[in-house]
Formats: C-alpha cells, structure tokens, sequence
C-alpha cells in the first residue's frame, strides 16, 4: 500500500487545489468544491449465521448535485474508510461532470470482509444499510450502483428494500442491477469495456500499434476481467494479470477468458498453466506499453512510481495513483490516463440504464455499445485537444473540465438563501 503520507481526501483536495490554482479560482468556490454537502454515517448491527451480533459501520457520502441528482457506487472493503469514501465521492462528481452526464457525486462504503460473509449475512447487510440510508437516496436525489465487493445482486437487495419501503417497485433507485429487474445491457461489463476503447483512443493518438502491444492488468475483478476480455479481442497481448492472491506472467500473452475459467475454478488467477509466479510490485514493474491498475487506490506510490517502465497506465481503478507518483511518473515521461475519463464507461451505462428506466424502456446491447462508444471518444478527443492547447498533463485537464463545469453550475445556481 502506500508510502505516501497523505490520506486518501487530502490527495483528492491537493489535485483540486493544483487545477484552482490554474483557473484563478475564487477562494469560496474552492471551498464549496472540496466540501460535501452530506454525509452519513450509521450502524448496522446484523446477527451473523452462527446466531452472534455484529455491528459494521456504513457510509455514504454526497459529495455535489450541482449538475444532478448524486451518482455513485457502494463499495464493500475491510479497509474502507471515510476519507476514501469522501474522496471518491469527489471523483465521481467530476467523473460525471467530464463525460457531461447530469449527475452529481457521491459514494458509499461497508467496512466489512465480504469473503468472510455468507450470501445470507450479505443480504442482511445490504438491507439494513439501504434502510438506514432510504431517506437519503432516491431516483432524482441519489443513485447508487455497483463498485468493489458489490455486484448486481447486492443492487438487487437494494432496489427490493427501497422499494418495499416506498411501496412501489421503484428500479431507477439504483443501476447495475439484474437485467430481469431492469438492468441495462452491457452495464455489468461497461467499466472494463470502456477502459478498453479509452486504451485503444490512446494508442491510436500516440501512433502506437494496438495489435500486439503488450499489456499488464492488476486485478482481476470485474473491471480487470472485462478489460483484458475486450483489449484481448482487439489483438493486444496480455501479458500479466494479477488478483489479491497473487500476479502470474507470460510472455507469449494469456487468454483472459481461459484465466478466468481458472479463477473461477480455484479462486485465484495464481497456477494457471503455462505461467510464471510474480509478486505484486513485480507485476506493476514489467515493461510494456501499456500497464492497466484495476485493483485497490493508491498502488502506484512514490515507493514504486520510479520502477514503472510501463509506456502509458490506463486507470481503470479509482485512485490508484497518489499526486507523489504522478509527478515522478510525470518526469519519466509516462503518459497517465486518468480514472475520471478511463473508467467512466461504468457510470455512463448507469447513465443509460437509468434512462431506460425513466421511460420504461430496455435497449438491445449494440444501442448501449454504440452509445458508450461515442460517449467515451468524444470525451477523449475532448481532453486530448484541451491537453495539446493547455500544455498540462491528462489528469490535470480531464480534472479542469469536470471542476470548471461543477463551478458553473454553482455560480449559475447562486447559493441560497
Ligand atoms: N462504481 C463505479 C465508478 O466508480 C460506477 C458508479 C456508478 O455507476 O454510479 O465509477
């Protein structure tokens, strides 16, 4: 983890401050930008399966709604804290605000080991959580959805629970639920899909050659999997992937589907035939063109950020690069696609899932596709071009669109009373 010195939302607020300072902003509209507006905290005590109490701890944070009603997923992780909370609340505001969909920011959290839970306890929890938190959320006030240790199913207990309490079937509450309860098709890859096409934009610009390029992937999760999947479609070779057991490597490149055949056979990508062993940090430091983190925040830290020999890293993950690594990274020339604009396939297809359900509607898989595909080209061909006309790195121009689009719409709302 990392051995960097600030917490999770003061890194956050330190990339604020940087792009406020490059917009001459007014002093208080910084200050609203690195608030947020609500945050709750509550207890969840839940009576485990062998008849014992346990009490967890849940969050969700709402960071703006400046430009719509709150966006965000709900993560479940042993190490959640409220800081990570708050600051990914942050990033899905100006996330939301950089592919120009109408939704503020927010984000959600249990602290809890899901692989310790039985399907029953994850149930409970979900429930009580979405209980406490029902007065909060709602269809044109917060839309939770899937993020890590979270899946379709948890949004379905959510939906169900929300709706029993409204007395109504309410499926806009949440996106990335089941496709029989309305979910869209292709939400539950999108994330992954989009930091493919977000990968392949970036090649092309760079005049690299995407068949055969060599690509390293950390974790192995719903993004990782879904991304090796599709960049594995367009000819790219992956050379090493990585879960939270362990990192295998093979030079001549994995099938991803046949990986995770063998994950879901014995839990772990480690052993699968043909590979070698890696640790962790060794998997982040092979050389290739183009290194995807899709696992845990702050992976790439100043520790290991110098040992990168990556040509570009694709973030498919929130977070896992601190502001110390971006600088070093900055230096040694490696280009650095940011999480906002690499991984916003995720939310844009809960954009698109919401939609249909506010119109009662459900689109075939190519209607997602094509518009997932537009939005996310549009959105790189946006920040490249700022980026050329800038001169600033592309973290920091994909951050000055989404702030500057939140602080309109401030300025524009006025403050009340
Ligand atoms: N958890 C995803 C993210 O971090 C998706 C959020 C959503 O769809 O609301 O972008």
């Amino acid at each position: 983890m990392s051995g960097d010195t600030k917490n999770p939302y003061d890194n956050a607020c330190g990339q604020i401050k940087i792009c406020a300072a490059q917009m001459d902003m007014e002093p208080g509209l910084y200050e609203i930008l690195i608030s947020h507006k609500m945050i709750h905290t509550v207890s969840l005590p839940i009576k485990k399966d062998n008849g014992e109490i346990e009490v967890f701890t849940g969050y969700r944070v709402q960071h703006n709604d400046a430009r719509g009603p709150y966006k965000g997923g709900i993560r479940y992780h042993h190490e959640v804290s409220m800081d990570e909370v708050k600051s990914l609340a942050m990033g899905m505001t100006w996330k939301c605000a950089l592919i120009d969909i109408p939704y503020g920011g927010a984000k959600g959290g249990i602290v809890c080991n899901t692989k310790e839970m039985s399907i029953g306890e994850k149930e409970h929890i979900t429930r009580r959580y979405t209980t406490m938190i029902s007065q909060f959320i709602g269809p044109y006030r917060d839309v939770p959805a899937p993020d890590m240790y979270t899946d379709a199913q948890t949004m379905a207990w959510m939906m169900d629970t929300y709706s029993v309490i409204q007395g109504y079937s309410v499926p806009e509450v949440v996106t990335g639920k089941p496709i029989g309860l309305g979910g869209s098709e292709g939400r539950a890859e999108a994330t992954g899909r989009g930091a493919a096409i977000i990968l392949r934009e970036t090649a092309k610009i760079l005049g690299m050659k995407l068949k055969g390029s060599t690509v390293v992937i950390q974790g192995f999760g719903n993004v990782g999997v879904n991304a090796a999947m599709t960049l594995y479609s367009m000819g790219c070779r992956i050379i090493g992937v990585s879960d939270s057991r362990g990192a295998i490597f093979d030079p001549d490149g994995l099938n991803p589907s046949k990986v995770f055949a063998h994950k879901l056979e014995t839990g772990s990508v480690e052993g699968f035939q043909g590979s070698e062993k890696l640790t962790n940090e060794e998997l982040l430091e092979l050389e290739c063109d183009f290194l995807v983190p899709a696992a845990l925040g702050h992976q790439i830290t100043m520790k290991n950020a110098g040992n990168i020999k990556a040509k570009v890293i694709v973030e498919g993950a929130n977070n896992p690069t601190t502001t110390e690594a971006d600088e070093i990274l900055d230096n040694n020339g490696i280009l650095l696609v940011p999480d906002i604009l690499a991984n916003s396939g995720g939310v844009m297809v809960s954009y698109l899932e919401w939609v249909q359900n506010i119109n009662r509607q459900h689109w075939s898989l190519t209607e997602v596709n094509q518009q997932l595909e537009a939005k996310l080209v549009s959105s790189f061909r946006n920040v490249w071009d700022a980026k050329e006309e800038k001169g600033l790195n592309m973290r920091d121009t994909s951050l000055a669109i989404g702030v500057s689009r939140v602080a309109e719409a401030i300025k524009m709302l006025g403050l009340f009373p």
